[in-house]
């Protein structure tokens, strides 16, 4: 590419990386957005959107797009015990939850509507340069050049591999896997999540826009391999060992096709950089899915990268300074969400530690829901 460098590539145009090149765009800055799906398109995951998460919809005034798409409102949530016993609450505020084929594209729409360039369709196969000297961004079919560069690449890219991140081929410990349910009975989910712990993960069950019900689950290997190789078979399997899940799926079933199955799910936090990359949504740190936070998370996270480096752009703030304040910034977003998480993760992850536990789950519950949300 030849001429004056654009402001910022955006590497990852899903959540994070819309979300910072809206509110760049809007501030004037020049941006590219790069990923390598063409959208829409679907993506492991719940799908419960938390109060935080729609309170920044609002800020990027997206949150009416996304009603009107035919979100389904959620204001309880009920945990059910490997046993069968069935703990509810209240969620501390309304949470929403729509596919990601809609919300993404939507979010994405947002961005290319202030001005953002996508290239869509294309891997990003190298990141280099500096602050100093500007970023060389390489796909095969395209270089860029930018004076910043935002990793919003997710959970687990070729890419982290590329910069030598430690993660990166280590065995994984845990896998996503999702898949769509149907029939009328679904509205018997109607203004709930469900999470069902089982032996080897979890899973939960929302309802979504025209009445589709969202199976997202966090599973060991094992349990994930199952679901790729025959859903119906671990289905049938689990409805088997929990009555209760038997009877909330009850009238449910699976649309065709094979099940979706994550990326390596590595959990915690990683960074808000890494050398002089800045980093938002999952690429900075991947929250527990039982949370219901991470869409949040990256939308937040991607609208506070997007006002720091519209602030660069705009010679606001000096490039000797982005770094240090990106991680200010980043912690401030974030708060406790990580350490909460991590905290309750075995109330969720089954095993010896469920059982342990479960005489105190009802209330653990209700206080992870408050703790591992940000403010609305
Ligand atoms: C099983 C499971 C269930 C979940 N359930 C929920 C839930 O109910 N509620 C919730 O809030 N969160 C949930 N999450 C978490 C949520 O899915 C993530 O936190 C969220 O998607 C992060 O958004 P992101 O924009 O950071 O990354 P992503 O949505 O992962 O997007 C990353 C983008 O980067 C692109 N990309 C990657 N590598 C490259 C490359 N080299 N070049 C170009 N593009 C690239 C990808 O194509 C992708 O579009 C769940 C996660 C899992 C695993």
């Amino acid at each position: 590419m030849s001429g004056r460098p654009l402001d910022t590539v955006i590497v990852g145009a899903s959540l994070a990386g819309s979300a910072a090149a809206l509110v760049l765009s809007r501030s004037g800055a020049r941006v590219a957005v790069v990923d390598k799906a063409v959208f829409p398109r679907p993506k492991t995951c719940g799908e419960l959107f938390s109060p935080d998460g729609v309170a920044a919809l609002a800020r990027l005034g997206l949150d009416g797009e996304v009603r009107a798409a035919g979100a389904a409102t959620i204001r309880r949530f009920a945990l059910v015990r490997p046993d069968g016993g069935r703990v509810r609450g209240r969620l501390p505020a309304p949470a929403l939850s729509l596919s990601r084929e809609r919300l993404d594209a939507l979010v994405l729409d947002g961005a290319r509507r202030a001005g953002a360039a996508f290239h869509l369709g294309e891997a990003v196969t190298s990141v280099e340069g500096s602050l100093a000297e500007g970023f060389t961004v390489k796909t095969p079919a395209r270089t860029l050049e930018a004076r910043t560069v935002l990793g919003a690449w997710g959970r687990y890219s070729p890419l982290d591999g590329r910069l030598g991140r430690p993660f990166f081929g280590t065995p994984a410990p845990l896998f996503g896997f999702k898949k769509f349910l149907a029939g009328a009975s679904g509205s018997r989910l109607s203004d709930l999540v469900t999470l069902h712990v089982f032996r080897g993960g979890y899973l939960g069950l929302s309802l979504v826009e025209e009445g589709r019900v969202s199976l997202g689950a966090l599973a060991t290997p094992a349990v994930a391999q199952e679901a790729h190789h025959d859903f119906d078979h671990l289905l049938a399997r689990l409805r088997a060992e929990s009555p209760a899940l038997a009877a909330d799926l009850d009238g449910l079933t699976p649309e065709p096709g094979p099940a979706l199955v994550s990326e390596p799910v590595h959990l915690g936090p990683r960074g808000a950089t890494w050398g002089e990359l800045l980093l938002a949504g999952d690429a900075a740190g991947v929250v527990d899915p039982y949370t219901g936070s991470g869409m949040a998370l990256a939308l937040r996270t991607g609208e506070a990268a997007g006002a720091l480096l519209a602030d660069h752009a705009a010679g606001r703030f000096s490039a000797a300074a982005l770094l240090p304040e990106w991680s200010r910034r980043w912690r401030a977003v974030t708060g406790c969400v990580f350490f909460f998480s991590r905290l309750f993760r075995p109330v969720f992850l089954g095993g010896l530690a469920t059982r342990l536990v479960v005489p105190a789950t009802a209330p653990l519950a209700g206080l992870a829901a408050r703790l591992t949300r940000g403010p609305t």
